[in-house]
């Protein structure tokens, strides 16, 4: 086959059928787990100002490196828009301007764009799902996100995704703990990767997220920050941590985990499925930036939340050889008549609630039963000269023994049901 002209741009892809259905079935899942905890949905758009991604810090790949930069044609409010690469900004931007009465929790869905080097399961635009509850500083809150999230893992089918915990502490315990690291990194500084001593120079913690090789011997050895937490954020932490053990959700402490953004406190958090490429290997993360609504011009708000990655998901699922249900038809109507009774029955039987397909093109009967057998129905509703003259019709099972029963058409809907469901059986 010769190559087409046009591809899908780098670090895009075309998600089809059946993959498509397990997409739909993880967001079918994640909306009925988020509904069942109060959450309602956000619909935002889907490129925003500029400066609504830069509060989100400086020395965060994605704001520096990792923006599609879109600009407003408007000669006279020249603006400078983004494609947005994450939600919580977005969110915390929509707080600031409708001023929800709160606990504000909320739900989304939606791509997201980064201008990343594409790797399997890192794209340029990927499918998001996550959730935010802003507004309460209770640890308790922090126990519900994590819950959400780990039950949408659950439910997906997924049972070795592995959920990592820290907690960052607050304002007090940063500075600290920034100290003693920054001493450290100093020390250290010629065994790190020329990055690193970049990053280290603007937030030395984001240092301990680096996954360049070079830098592991020395991120190993660094200073953890759960020896810094002071009262407060040792309370909040403990809290959360028995709060996860009465749900019986396991996790495991990573002193080292801060994650990609520099607004977090407290609670940080991340999934990692092991089946997947160590550069890869987070579903989903999250944690409690109760800072970043305040950065974004807004009252001084709590929030907490996480987001999960569907496309390394859905590699998540492979790993793990879940079998998603996919979006059968159940009928396919074979009318060798001309294809009128096809178009009638299709649409009677559809309206009714079965998903039905028919073959085009006025084929031959064998053409047709070909095009039945691929479709994976399990029912063939077959019309021939003499069905049509007789007002019959012969429903044909295409995956037991092959038996073939006539029948009225006019108490063929009322029928269909039942038969389906005996056949399934
Ligand atoms: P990573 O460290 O892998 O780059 P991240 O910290 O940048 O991840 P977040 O911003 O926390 O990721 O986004 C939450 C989730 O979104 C990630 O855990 C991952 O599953 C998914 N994700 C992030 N970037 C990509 C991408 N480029 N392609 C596909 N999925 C992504
Ligand atoms: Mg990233």
């Amino acid at each position: 086959m010769s190559k087409s002209q046009f591809q899908a741009p780098k670090g895009t892809r075309d998600i089809m059928a059946p993959e498509s259905d397990r997409v739909s079935n993880l967001l079918s899942i994640f909306e009925e787990t988020l509904n069942s905890g109060g959450y309602g949905q956000i619909i935002s758009p889907i490129f925003e100002d500029i400066r609504v991604f830069q509060r989100l810090g400086d020395s965060s790949q994605i704001v520096t490196k990792e923006m599609f930069d879109l600009f407003d044609k408007d000669p006279k409010n020249p603006q400078h828009l983004v494609l947005r690469p994450e939600l919580t900004a977005s969110i915390c931007r929509a707080f600031t301007q409708h001023r929800p009465v709160t606990p504000w929790k909320v739900w989304y869905q939606g791509p997201q764009f980064r201008y990343e080097k594409p790797q399997a399961g890192r794209y340029r635009q990927f499918l998001q799902v996550g959730a935010e509850l802003l507004g309460s500083p209770d640890p308790h809150a922090d126990v519900e996100i994590i819950s959400l999230a780990s039950r949408f893992f659950q439910k997906a089918g997924l049972s070795n995704t592995k959920l990592l915990l820290n907690s960052l502490g607050d304002a007090e315990t940063r500075a600290n703990y920034n100290e003693a690291l920054i001493g450290y990194l100093n020390l250290n500084q010629a065994d790190l990767s020329e990055q690193s001593q970049n990053t280290m120079l603007k937030n030395p913690l984001r240092v301990l997220d680096s996954k360049r090789e070079q830098d592991q011997a020395v991120i190993h050895s660094a200073p953890v920050i759960s020896d810094f937490l002071n009262d407060d954020s040792k309370k909040h932490f403990q809290i959360v941590q028995k709060g996860l053990s009465m749900l019986e959700i396991d996790y495991e402490l990573t002193p080292r985990l801060v994650r990609g953004l520099d607004y977090y406190t407290k609670t940080t958090f991340e999934f990692i499925a092991p089946g997947l490429d160590t550069a890869q290997n987070a579903v989903g993360g999250g944690g409690r930036y109760d800072g970043l609504v305040e950065a974004l011009g807004g009252p001084p708000t709590e929030g907490i939340g996480f987001a999960i990655g569907i496309d390394r998901t859905l590699l998540a699922c492979e790993a793990e050889n879940i079998s998603v249900p996919t979006n059968n038809i159940e009928i396919f109507v074979i009318d060798t008549t001309g294809g009128d009774e096809a178009l009638i029955l299709s649409d009677e039987l559809r309206q009714i609630g079965f998903s039905v397909d028919r073959s085009f093109d006025q084929r031959s009967m064998k053409s047709q039963m070909k095009a039945a057998d691929r479709s994976g129905a399990q029912l063939a509703i077959i019309i021939g000269t003499d069905e049509l003259n007789e007002n019959q019709v012969t429903l044909r099972d295409l995956r037991g023994d092959g038996t073939q029963i006539a029948l009225d058409r006019q108490s063929l809907s009322k029928a269909l049901p039942e038969m389906l469901q005996e056949m399934t059986k």
